[in-house]
Parts: structure tokens; C-alpha cells; sequence
């Protein structure tokens, strides 16, 4: 990925905030920032200095010779190995006269106040503003957001094969990591959620030994990884003939899921968005069971910026991919979630999910 763009963003935020400097440490952020593919962990290990007129990226023995490789022909110099990547990073913008600096504000609270220490009068937090950076996707970015939501496709069409009563959760849980990681998934993007039955009315219940049985409702969400980017996709299925109470509920959510989508569009608030979905549920009489929120972004994270909810007041602009995922969740009876990943156009959107949506019954 080429971070000469973003680098010119973040050195715009810095003038607007009339910082000299910024600090990155988040993981995320310390990928997007660098452009780096296939460097660093998902852990607080680096650290990146944006300056006005450099970008130094400090990393310790374990990531320096990638790093170094990463970062030819580009505008990052590789700092290191070095054993503590913070007090090198910090002593350089004392010793090279550096006046007011940002640190990420997402950092552990001890690591923030360590680096302010004795810098108190230089140092400001920067409250997410890489974060808001990464809101709008290059189309290389999409390129790979995409090409994991169809490993996602092709892998629940897959799973859609073993799914049967007495298989249990774990078991639909790691054949589904097995074929995304053997169709070109690096890892996945997050712990698959596979929920059967009454486990099905958690939206984020973990997966379980529990058999499978007829009547069931069955909730997956799961998702992708290529190149660092996220995917982010839930189907519900059933076992067998459900009740028409149950029924009822896909039904709802279903509507609600075509409402979410038909409502996106650049400009939009998350507010607005949510509450085309919501309406839906809410008719339906299920309005107290759609206890999240209706969607968020995707990109290096699974969970990012923009939020999309009944308090999210800001615009989604073009060039966001976000979800869309309403849920009926009723405990006893089971829950539904229906989830599509999107990008979002002027018009309205592009849907990277391509499974079906139709009640399925195995
Ligand atoms: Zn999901
Ligand atoms: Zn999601």
C-alpha cells in the first residue's frame, strides 16, 4: 500500500491541530500509517513519528529487517533495532528541538503518562485522528475488502454442506476457519460466532460444544483477512422447519436488513441510516429485542470508525465500508442477525456480501 497519501492526511490534521509532531503506536494505525504489508503483529510493538518533514518508524529486532524491506523507495526511514523503541522515539523529539507534540489517546493509560512524563507543556492527545483518516478506503483498500468478503461467500456456501443436527458449534466454527485460511484468508478476522438454538438469542454468544438440532435457528458471523483488510458477514439459517414464531423474526430482520441498505448513502448520518432499519423491527413489535446498534465500519479492524447508531450524529461519507447488521435477539426462543458488508456510494450502495438471504433450511 502506497502511504504517501495518507501521510499528506495526517500532516493535514497536524496543521489543523497546530501540533508539531504526532505519535502512533496503535497497531492498526502503525500499519496504515506505514503502509507496511505482512510486518507487524497485532500488539503494541512500534512506534511511528510523523513530523513535518519526516516519518520515522522505530521497531525493535523483531520487525526491523521486514520493516527495513517495507520501507525502500518509500518516504519511511526504519529506526532500530532498538531495545526500547519509546525512550529512542521520545529522545529524538526532545534532542531534535521539537515543540508541541500528539500521542494517541488510545494508548495504555500507564504508556501515555510515561511518555508525557516531564513533557507536560509539549504534549497533547490525539483522540482518533488516524481513526478518521481511515474512514474513507482507497479502492485498493476496497480491492482487498472485497476479496475477503467473497472467501466469507465462499466459505458459507461451503459450511452450508456439513450443517446437519448433532454437528456441534466448534465443529461449524473451524471448518469454516479451515477453508477460509486454505481459499487465501490470512488467519481470520475475528473468532467466528456460530450459534445454535438458545445460544442464538447472544448476539456475540461464544461458540459451544452444543449439538445442533431440528428447529433450530443458527447464527455465523465471520470474516476474511487479505492483505490486513477485514471482512464482516452474518447469515442466519435454520434446522429444518422452523415455527412460524421464529419465522416471524427472520422476517423482521430481513425487511429491516433491506430497509438499512436501501437507506445508504454519502452524506447520511449514522443516525439516519440506523433509524430506516429500526423502524422496521420496531413495527414488527420486536423494537426492545435490537439492542445494538445497526452497523460499523470495517477495514484494518473489524470494528472501526464510522459507527452507525441511534447516537452516531456525524455523516457517513463516500468511499466508508461499513455493515449492515440488524438483529432480533429473544432468549428462550433464538436470535436473528442479518449482516452485509457495504461500501458506501453517493447514490447509495455497493454490497460486497453476495450470500443469500432468503430463509435457508438444512
Ligand atoms: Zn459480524
Ligand atoms: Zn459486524
Amino acid at each position: 500500500m502506497n502511504p504517501t497519501r495518507r501521510l499528506a492526511a495526517v500532516l493535514e490534521t497536524m496543521a489543523s491541530e497546530a501540533v508539531d509532531a504526532l505519535v502512533i503506536a496503535s497497531p492498526a494505525n502503525v500499519a496504515y500509517a506505514t503502509g507496511f504489508e505482512n510486518v507487524f503483529d497485532q500488539e503494541l510493538s512500534s512506534v511511528c513519528v510523523i513530523t513535518r518533514d519526516a516519518a520515522r518508524v522505530y521497531a525493535d529486532s523483531r520487525y526491523e529487517e521486514a520493516a527495513r524491506v517495507a520501507a525502500k523507495d518509500g518516504p519511511w526511514a526504519v529506526i532500530g533495532p532498538e531495545s526500547d523503541v519509546w525512550e529512542r522515539a521520545l529522545g529524538d523529539l526532545d534532542s531534535d528541538g521539537v515543540g508541541t507534540f500528539a500521542i494517541e489517546s488510545s494508548l495504555p493509560h500507564k504508556r501515555f503518562t510515561k511518555s508525557a512524563q516531564g513533557r507536560e507543556d509539549r504534549v497533547r492527545d490525539a483522540d482518533s485522528w488516524v481513526e478518521q483518516i481511515r474512514i474513507v478506503k482507497e479502492d485498493e483498500e476496497i480491492e482487498c475488502i472485497a476479496r475477503a468478503a467473497a472467501i466469507a461467500d465462499a466459505a458459507f456456501e461451503h459450511v452450508l454442506g456439513i450443517i446437519a443436527p448433532g454437528v456441534t458449534e466448534i465443529d461449524i466454527a473451524l471448518d469454516l476457519e479451515l477453508f477460509m485460511r486454505r481459499h487465501g484468508s490470512e488467519g481470520i478476522a475475528f473468532p467466528p460466532i456460530v450459534a445454535g438454538g438458545p445460544n442464538s438469542s447472544r448476539p456475540h454468544a461464544k461458540v459451544s460444544e452444543r449439538a445442533l438440532e431440528p428447529g433450530d435457528l443458527l447464527t455465523l458471523d465471520f470474516g476474511a483477512r487479505v492483505r490486513g483488510y477485514c471482512s464482516d458477514m452474518t447469515r442466519t439459517i435454520a434446522l429444518g422447519e422452523v415455527d412460524p414464531s421464529r419465522r416471524a423474526i427472520y422476517e423482521a430482520v430481513r425487511a429491516a436488513n433491506e430497509a438499512g441498505l436501501a437507506a445508504v448513502r454519502a452524506g447520511r448520518t449514522g443516525t439516519e441510516i440506523d433509524a430506516a432499519a429500526r423502524r422496521v423491527i420496531d413495527e414488527a413489535g420486536f423494537g426492545e429485542r435490537f439492542g445494538h446498534g445497526l452497523g460499523h465500519g470495517v477495514g484494518i479492524e473489524v470494528h472501526e470508525a464510522p459507527n452507525l447508531g441511534p447516537r452516531a450524529t456525524r455523516p457517513v461519507p463516500a468511499g466508508s465500508v461499513v455493515t449492515i447488521e440488524p438483529g432480533v435477539y429473544v432468549p428462550g426462543v433464538g436470535g436473528v442477525r442479518i449482516e452485509d458488508l457495504v461500501v458506501v456510494g453517493e447514490d447509495g450502495p455497493v454490497v460486497l456480501s453476495h450470500s443469500p438471504k432468503d430463509l435457508i433450511e438444512v
